[in-house]
Order: structure tokens, then sequence, then C-alpha cells
């Protein structure tokens, strides 16, 4: 009897005619996250996952990272579908449970096999009774609920289960650019988007000497723990000093946040299409601060025609917060370090910017130029989970 890791897909059922495709991204997916520690197998609907004793704790905790699972199921492998192995594999897999009422469910995708799936489930439910004392079977509301699958050549036993992490497998929806800033919304932003299948890049703007390095580590460290939910994330950085230090200079300070926004939709913009990103991704929330109410977002989303998926535009705050700690970066998002939009706040920034300002305003500054500069001259970041960022100049 083997113990192994069963893999029910999520919502890739409803893909029927291109659940091959999600499949094998799933597939693959798995496979670069758990490199040679374990072995992975399809079968009808499942997928199963071995590993050692010393490495099954781990893969059990990577694979709950992975999008695309529906459920998680701890289970064991028989040597054989003969009934007297099942009954004796399932004896020692409910030893150590304690419970006083169960029931046996049974599901059998060899329809040869000489006993239906309801026969299966009494026979065994018999055994489990003969085996112990003060136990009844309840089959409405039982404490313990033990599974039987039995197929081709083997047949598997499971009582815990845990939920995945539902969605598509990232990198299925192709590719997006996340605004990455080091506050709590655009990670949860990023997460949700790579649970529908979008594999990221991220964008981050910063503005040295006003903005540290440790802030752009903050970025870092927040790309590589939404990394663990897929692949590597490659951050762009891009520097934002002489373009914040213009609008400073030129612009009334009520459209500085406006201005300076749109600055940052153009040059991700064209970030996403020289990187075939498809989309841009960002945690703005609706009515969260004065660059996000809807005429401001209207205002400031005018400058591109890339769409602009908000993942969290609709959550509350503490929705976000809840997200956020669930997911794991929270720690990192409360860390006190500086953003390019915390710096140069107007005391009274403007709620509803008028269009016609914004242009005006923006003809006083050479932006397209600044703009091809400052591209010109992002730096790269490049991480996987759990290792060091190097910085490619
Ligand atoms: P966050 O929204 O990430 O918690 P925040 O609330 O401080 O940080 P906002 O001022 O609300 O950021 O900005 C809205 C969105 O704009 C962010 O969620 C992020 O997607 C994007 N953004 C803001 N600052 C930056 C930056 N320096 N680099 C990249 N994207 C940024
Ligand atoms: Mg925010």
């Amino acid at each position: 009897m083997q113990k192994l890791i069963m893999i029910k897909y999520a919502e890739l059922n409803t893909k029927k005619d291109n659940i091959g495709m999600f499949l094998k991204a799933l597939k693959q997916n798995i496979t670069e996250k758990l490199g040679d520690k374990a072995t992975i197998l399809f079968d009808k609907g499942r997928m199963f996952i071995k590993a050692s004793d010393e490495h099954f704790d781990e893969v059990l905790l990577k694979v709950q990272k992975v999008f695309g699972i529906h459920e998680i199921m701890i289970g064991y492998e028989t040597s054989s579908t003969d009934i007297e192995v099942i009954e004796e594999a399932l004896l020692l897999v409910t030893r150590d449970l304690s419970f006083t009422s169960f029931k046996v469910e049974t599901k059998r995708s060899d329809k040869n096999y000489p006993l239906t799936s309801l026969e299966i489930s009494k026979h065994l439910g018999g055994v489990i009774l003969k085996s112990r004392d003060c136990i009844v079977v309840d089959v409405h509301h039982p404490e313990v609920t033990i599974n039987v699958e039995v197929r081709k050549d083997h047949a598997y036993i499971y009582v815990d289960k845990i939920k995945g992490l539902g969605g598509y497998p990232v990198g299925t929806l192709g590719k997006g650019l996340l605004m990455l800033s080091g506050g709590i919304d655009s990670p949860v932003a990023g997460f949700l988007a790579m649970k529908r299948g979008v594999k990221l890049e991220a964008i981050y703007f910063e503005s040295p000497p006003h903005t540290s390095v440790e802030a752009k580590n903050k970025v870092a460290t927040l790309a590589s723990i939404l990394s663990e939910y897929g692949s590597s994330i490659k951050v762009h950085v891009i520097h934002f000093t002489e373009i914040q230090e213009e609008i400073y200079k030129k612009v009334p300070h009520e459209y500085l946040i406006t201005i300076m926004r749109r600055m940052m939709y153009r040059i991700a913009a064209k970030v996403a299409y020289q990187n075939r990103c498809k989309i841009l991704v960002n945690g703005e929330s609706i009515g969260q601060v004065a660059s996000q109410t809807l005429s401001s977002m209207a205002v400031i989303n005018e400058v591109v025609k890339i769409p602009v998926i908000r993942p969290v535009a609709c959550l509350d705050k503490l929705e976000i917060i809840e997200l956020a700690k669930k997911i794991g970066t929270y720690e990192t998002s409360i860390l006190p370090y500086e953003d390019c939009c915390t710096i140069f706040v107007p005391l009274h920034p403007v709620i509803n910017p008028e269009l016609e300002k914004c242009i005006e305003y923006e003809k006083l500054l050479p932006y397209e130029e600044l703009i091809k500069n400052a591209i010109l001259h992002e730096t790269i970041l490049t991480n996987s989970p759990k290792k060091e960022f190097e910085e490619l100049l």
C-alpha cells in the first residue's frame, strides 16, 4: 500500500474542448514546482502524485499553492483490486481513526469489476463494523466518510480532503502586467489574476532618492511570494524620478496624482506591449483614495487602450486585508517603506478631475521623451520562489 496525493481538477471540467491543454498546463505547473521530488500520473479525471516519505509533507504544501485544483485527497493505493487486498488496506487506513459513525462511499471506474459500487461499500462497511466495537453506519451524517475508488489495476482509499485553490492553471490564459507597489492591494490583485490562469510580469515605479532601496526590496519580496503560486515573476523597475519631479514643478498640485497615474498607465501599457502582456492588472479599489473615484479612474484610464483589470475593485479594504493574510503577503506589505505614490502627495487631490485640464497640464511636460527614456533605462528583477533575487542591469 502506498501513500499518495490525489487531485481533482477545478473548473477545468467545464472546459470540454480545451481540457487537454488545461491539464497539460496543470501537470507542467505541478512538475515545475515539485521537480524530481515526486512523480505525477494521470488517470481519468484524476492526477496521482507520489513522493517519498521524506518529501511527502513538502510536496503536499506545494500542491496547495497550485491553481486549477479543486480538491486534494491524501490517499493510499492498494497493490491490486482484489477485494481481500482492499479490505486489508482499509483496516490499516482506518486503524488510528476514532469515530462512532461512518460510511463507505465507493466509485468504480472499472465497470468490469465483479461487484457494483454499492456492493463494495456494503461489504467494506461490514468489514469495518466487525473490526471494532460501538460504531454504526450512518449514510446521511457520518462522522467519517471513507472513500474507495476502484480503478483498473489499483484501488484508492482516502479519508482526508483539503480544498484546493480552484481557478485555472497559471499561464493558460496568457500573460498580464501587474502594477505592483509595495502596498496591500496590488499583490492581492496579482494573486486573483493568477487564479484565473494569467501568468504575470510586474512593473514597479521607483523614485530614488525619494524612495529607498528597501522599498524596492519589499516589492521584490512580494513578487517572490506571489511566484510561489505560479512561476517566476519578472519585475520591470522603472526609474520614475524625473517624470515625478517634472510633474511636481509644472502641474497644479491638486492634479499631481492624476497626472502621475496617467504617466504610470502610459508606461505600463508600453511595457506590456513590448513584453506581449495582454492586460494590465492593478490594485485599485473603487473609492479607496481620490485617484480611485469613478471620475478619476475614467480620466486616468483614458490614456490607454489595453484592458485594465482591477480584481479588488469591488472589495472592501478589510476583505483585501483578509486575503493578503491568507496568501502570505500582508506582513511584507505593511513594512513601513514609502512608495512613489505617497511622496509628493498634495493636501487636496482632485476628486473629480477634468480631462481637458489633464490634457492642458500635460502640454507643459515633455512627457513623451521622459517616458521613452524611463522605459529605455528600466532594470529587471527576476526571481524564483524562495530564491534570492538577482538584479540584472
Ligand atoms: P496597494 O494598492 O498596492 O495597497 P497603495 O494602496 O498604496 O498600494 P494606491 O495608491 O492605492 O497604492 O495605488 C493603486 C494601484 O496603483 C496599486 O494597487 C498598484 O497597482 C498601482 N501602483 C501604485 N503605486 C505603484 C508603484 N510605485 N509601482 C507600480 N504600481 C503602483
Ligand atoms: Mg490601494
